[in-house]
């Protein structure tokens, strides 16, 4: 690294790295982080669609499901003041890589993905958060958003890489943080058991480069949890609780 010259701003994003220079206060006001910044923009993801029905048990498929609780989910972030996409909002076949390319193209600030889960042990029940255990980003973005290229005097591969490394590692690291406010608040609203939050390699995860989260809202292959996601009340306490969750994450940064 020491022959390669970068600017003050670009120091601050290297400035995990052992080699890096010395940052300045000042340079440090010059970029701004994914994941601490103001959360304004969340694209949420209904899991599955079109041909693709997901799970499907008791007489429930996952796509609907997800598609219904997505739809009030953005009705009530978009009451707490945030702009809300979504990767569909009807019944269509997304690719699955498609889907955080969404985020990545409109720079959301938090990317939350909506599942419904299955087990072949039917007793299993309760809700499950994961969140990126690696990230992937295609090579569509050649630098990480919300830097400058003219702030970085030499932009080689090597520099690129390790710009992305710095954005993406701290992108996992809130993504964890995000999946530990969500598990909470849906355990507090549903009653159900949070089964944990987990890193994992899905797809739609590990191609976003914002904090990134996958909400497996319950398993439909329980009897009771099937009946639960069958009410439209409690698919409407679940986009409260994930509201909720999302809300005291953001309220922290
Ligand atoms: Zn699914």
């Amino acid at each position: 690294m020491s022959n390669v010259v970068i600017s003050a701003a670009a120091a601050v994003l290297l400035a995990g790295c052992a080699a890096a220079p010395p940052v300045t206060p000042s340079a440090s006001r010059s970029l701004v982080s994914p994941g601490l910044v103001p959360v304004r923009t969340i694209v949420i993801d209904a899991g599955h669609g079109g041909k693709d029905p997901g799970t499907s048990h008791y007489g429930l498929r996952e796509k609907d499901l997800t598609l219904d609780i997505t739809r009030r989910l953005k009705a009530e972030l978009t009451a707490s003041g945030f702009s809300v996409m979504m990767t569909r909002d009807h019944d269509e076949f997304l690719a699955l890589s498609r889907r955080p390319a969404v985020a990545n193209r409109s720079q959301a600030d938090l990317f939350v993905s909506v599942h419904a889960n299955a087990n072949r042990q039917r007793q299993v029940s309760g809700v499950e958060v994961y969140y990126p255990r690696q990230s992937v980003i295609g090579s569509s973005m050649s630098l990480p958003p919300r830097i400058d290229a003219a702030e970085v005097d030499a932009l080689t591969t090597t520099v690129r890489q390790v710009l992305w490394d710095v954005v993406l590692s701290r992108s996992r690291r809130e993504s964890s943080a995000m999946a530990r406010h969500i598990c909470r608040a849906l355990q507090a609203r549903l009653g159900a058991p949070c089964r944990g939050t987990r890193g994992a390699r899905f797809v739609v995860l590990r191609e976003a480069w914002m904090p990134s989260v996958l909400v497996e809202v319950g398993y439909v292959s329980n009897r009771k949890e099937a009946q639960q996601l069958g009410r439209a009340s409690y698919r409407q306490l679940i986009a409260k609780a994930i509201a909720e969750g999302l809300v005291s994450y953001a309220n922290r940064l």
